[in-house]
């Protein structure tokens, strides 16, 4: 099945949710070797109280598996937010970003990737499933977005955790310093004087479950009109979808009129790339709106979506579950970034922070190759958690 002439218009131009939903991971570019991790500097929603947040939309690009069986291809697609895989080695306590690029997924295509290693070495298929997972090492698609918080941050020195120093920078031979969230209530870092700012830009790293949240979310959000500002108001959106339809042809896939499917039948039906009864081609139907606010002011409406409004969010503690809740308890009608922060509103550079790690630094947190695994070189020079995973050779599943 053929993805189209031009596989970048197939997935391109759809909404966060389209989008999300219909390409998964994957960046091909090889990290440098021990660069600072990934999580340093990260937002994380503030437990107890909403902060007020914006995402910024960057112009990213990164690579992506498309097609089946022997017409697969890596094509690059533009996006908001960058996608990327992290391994998770629970032995160790260490973490590493996937560097098996856009065909992890594809034996004898992927790039080389020490945490995918340890994967498949391990996977073995959950029979209810039917899927291949390893208890030893996770292989995690996440997100990460851009995103300014609009809350106050405090100027904090770093400490070397072994000497209890202040850390001091070397090319300026100033102290290192961090910008650190207020803790509000009962804050040290207020209690201490600490230079105090307003608005951060960081960047948000997040779970498929959390990036759930978000999309949720943005159903409701798409019930808001960026044009006109107008809002959902007694249940009642100014937006009206009016079809969906092909990006090539403009063929009408799903018309709402007459159409009986339930809303979230439409959702998983416009969110993976449709094939084209008229004219052949396979990519995200496009929705055809009104907005009836817009109309009647001879403007043209835009549904809208996470970038146009303000959001806030927290995080919160579920009893006897693993990891954070994520909260989005409202948003504000669609508008511009607060022009006292427009300034620092830049994108972060994503790519950069979360671009795959270097064989060589994997090796340092996950481990080398056992020498005698089959198939596998010797690797010399390794660290000294060679042998560690030296089981590992008796369980090669057939992947
Ligand atoms: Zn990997
Ligand atoms: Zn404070
Ligand atoms: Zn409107
Ligand atoms: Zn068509």
């Amino acid at each position: 099945m053929s993805f189209g002439k031009d596989p970048k218009l197939a997935l391109a131009g759809g909404s966060f949710r389209q989008t999300v939903n219909s390409f998964g991971k994957d960046l091909v570019t090889r990290g440098p070797k021990g660069k600072m991790p990934y999580f340093v500097d990260q937002y994380q929603p503030s437990i107890g109280f909403a902060d007020t947040i914006r995402l910024i939309a960057g112009n990213y690009s990164q690579m992506h598996a498309i097609g089946e069986g022997d017409a697969v291809e890596a094509i690059e697609l533009p996006a908001f937010y960058i996608t990327f895989t992290e391994h998770y080695l629970a032995a160790t306590k260490k973490s590493c970003i996937c560097s098996a690029g856009p065909f992890a997924n594809i034996k004898g295509k992927r790039a080389p990737c020490r945490g995918c290693d340890i994967f498949w070495e391990t996977a073995v298929r959950d029979p209810g499933t039917n899927r291949l997972d390893s208890n030893v090492i996770s292989r995690q698609d996440k997100y990460a977005v851009s995103v300014l918080d609009y809350g106050p941050y405090h100027k904090i020195e770093q400490f070397d955790a072994k000497t209890g120093m202040v850390k001091m920078n070397n090319k300026t031979n100033e102290p290192s310093f961090n910008w650190v969230k207020c803790q509000g209530q009962g804050c040290d870092a207020c209690r201490a004087g600490k230079e105090l700012k307003h608005g951060n830009m960081s960047h948000w790293p997040m779970s498929y479950t959390h990036n759930q949240v978000l999309l949720a979310a943005e159903l409701n959000i798409g019930r808001s009109c960026v044009t006109c500002k107008s809002v959902d108001q007694n249940n009642v959106s100014p937006i009206r979808s009016l079809c969906w339809t092909c990006r090539n042809c403009g063929s009408v896939a799903i018309d709402m009129s007459t159409s009986t499917m339930k809303l979230d039948e439409i959702y998983k039906a416009t969110d993976r790339p449709h094939l084209c009864a008229d004219c052949g081609e396979k990519s995200l139907l496009e929705e055809q709106i009104v907005c009836v606010e817009c109309e009647k002011l001879g403007q043209k409406g835009k549904r809208a979506g996470l970038f146009d409004v303000d959001l806030r969010v927290q995080s919160f503690d579920v009893p006897g579950q693993k990891g954070k809740q994520l909260q989005v308890s409202g948003w504000s009608p669609p508008r511009p970034v607060d022009p006292n922060f427009a300034a620092i509103a830049i994108p972060v550079d994503l790519p950069a922070r979360y671009a795959p790690d270097s064989w060589e630094y994997q090796i340092s947190r996950f481990g080398a190759p056992n020498p005698n695994a089959q198939g596998r070189a010797p690797v010399t020079g390794a660290a000294p958690a060679t042998q560690q995973f030296s089981h590992y050779a008796n369980n090669t599943p057939k992947v």
